[in-house]
């Protein structure tokens, strides 16, 4: 395995991008993102010039973007858009790209089908195409991930879910990573083109929007804590999820891209976690026992349809790439409330 300088420096100087020779650059789609704002991070520290798609005229992320990353260049565009793409990739001319941006939340999914289609399914497709129709240097073409999901596995026919266990997918999101998934490898068998799809389970942070599950939970368990909310309302609490830390699924995502094949790759903990355990070790993290007073279930959380387990197996991801998580679900929890108690404790 070459690292991307090394890469760059073998396919001879004809091929260096940019204005800092020798050093890789990367796009990543999603930027304002949860792992979008991790993968930054990695990159940074590897050296890479980094490029960050924004859509949006005005998008109310920009300054936390400017702010908190300001090595990253905004380049404008929308994966609805495929001259935008085409444009992103014309002015960047990237070593790698890597497609974040999507409707993530399965919930919204539900509600807005058509868009997510749009933006989570076809926009797969139309970043894939500026990418063939731009085309990357002869001896070092762009290399492509895109960020599938165990959403596809859905309702599940084996556990744990492995790169050949058969797609099931139980949501419009779902049913558009397949899309995504399945176009990407397309992509790689006609064109050739180095393109891997990360099937990543769940991962979770500080950074992670408030509409998901476990960051509701941790925000409102310090809220309840400090006095400034009586419960937390949620949906069913019996599904089980494979949860991991963003900031190590990233490093998964980086390490793709520096294999000298592209292939399809497991990411998760192998373990799996109900809602209801997330919900009482948040709580005990704030030193409330009695946590069932406080929770609340309430229908309108409920999905039309659920997936009820998630469990990976990464044992392909942890062979060949040689990764392996390094924060344990307690510790992710932990971390989680502890963030959300000091930003609240600031914020009272
Ligand atoms: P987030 O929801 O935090 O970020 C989604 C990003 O997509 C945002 O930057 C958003 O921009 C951008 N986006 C949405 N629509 C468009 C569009 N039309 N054009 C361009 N950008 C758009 O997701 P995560 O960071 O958590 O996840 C990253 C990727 O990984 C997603 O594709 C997600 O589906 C996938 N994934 C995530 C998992 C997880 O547990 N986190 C698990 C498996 C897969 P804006 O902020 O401006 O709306
Ligand atoms: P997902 O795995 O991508 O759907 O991530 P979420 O964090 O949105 O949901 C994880 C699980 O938590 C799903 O099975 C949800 O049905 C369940 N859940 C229960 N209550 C809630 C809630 O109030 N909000 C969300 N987002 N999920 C909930």
């Amino acid at each position: 395995m070459l690292d991307p300088v090394a890469r760059l420096l073998s396919a001879g100087p004809a091929v260096l991008p940019g204005s800092l020779a020798g050093m890789p650059k990367a796009l990543i789609t999603g930027i304002t993102g949860q792992d979008g704002r991790f993968l930054a991070d990695l990159l940074y520290e590897k050296g890479y010039t980094i490029y960050g798609l924004l859509k949006g005229q005005n998008n109310p992320k920009t300054e936390l973007i400017q702010r908190e990353h300001p090595y990253v260049e905004l380049v404008h565009g929308d994966l609805c858009d495929l001259s935008s793409l085409i444009g992103a990739v014309e002015r960047t001319r990237p070593d790698e790209v890597y497609n974040l941006a999507a409707i993530s939340f399965v919930a919204m999914s539900f509600n807005q089908a058509e868009l997510t289609a749009n933006v989570t399914g076809t926009g797969v497709l139309r970043m894939l195409e500026a990418i063939r129709i731009v085309g990357g240097a002869k001896d070092n073409p762009i290399r492509f991930y895109q960020a599938s999901s165990s959403e596809m596995f859905g309702k599940v026919r084996q556990t744990p879910q492995i790169e050949q266990t058969p797609f099931y997918p139980r949501s419009p999101y779902g049913c558009a990573k397949v899309f995504g998934h399945d176009i990407t490898v397309n992509y790689r068998e006609s064109y050739g083109m180095f393109a891997c799809s990360g099937i990543l389970f769940n991962h979770e942070s500080e950074r992670r929007g408030l509409e998901f599950v476990t960051r509701k939970i941790t925000n409102a368990v310090a809220r309840i804590k400090l006095g400034l909310q009586d419960e937390l309302v949620l949906g069913d609490l019996e599904p089980r999820r494979d949860w991991g830390y963003a900031g190590d699924y990233v490093k998964a995502m980086w390490l793709m891209l520096q294999q000298d094949q592209p292939d399809d790759y497991v990411v998760a903990t192998g373990e799996t976690y109900q809602v209801r355990e997330f919900v009482r070790q948040a709580f005990d993290v704030v030193g409330i026992t009695d946590w069932e007073r406080y929770v609340r279930q309430d229908p309108k959380f409920l999905r039309p349809s659920e997936v009820d387990l998630l469990v990976g197996d990464s044992s392909k991801a942890e062979t060949v790439l040689g990764w392996k998580r390094e924060v344990s679900f307690p510790d992710l929890v932990r971390r989680m409330v502890e963030h959300d108690l000091a930003v609240e404790s600031a914020n009272r």
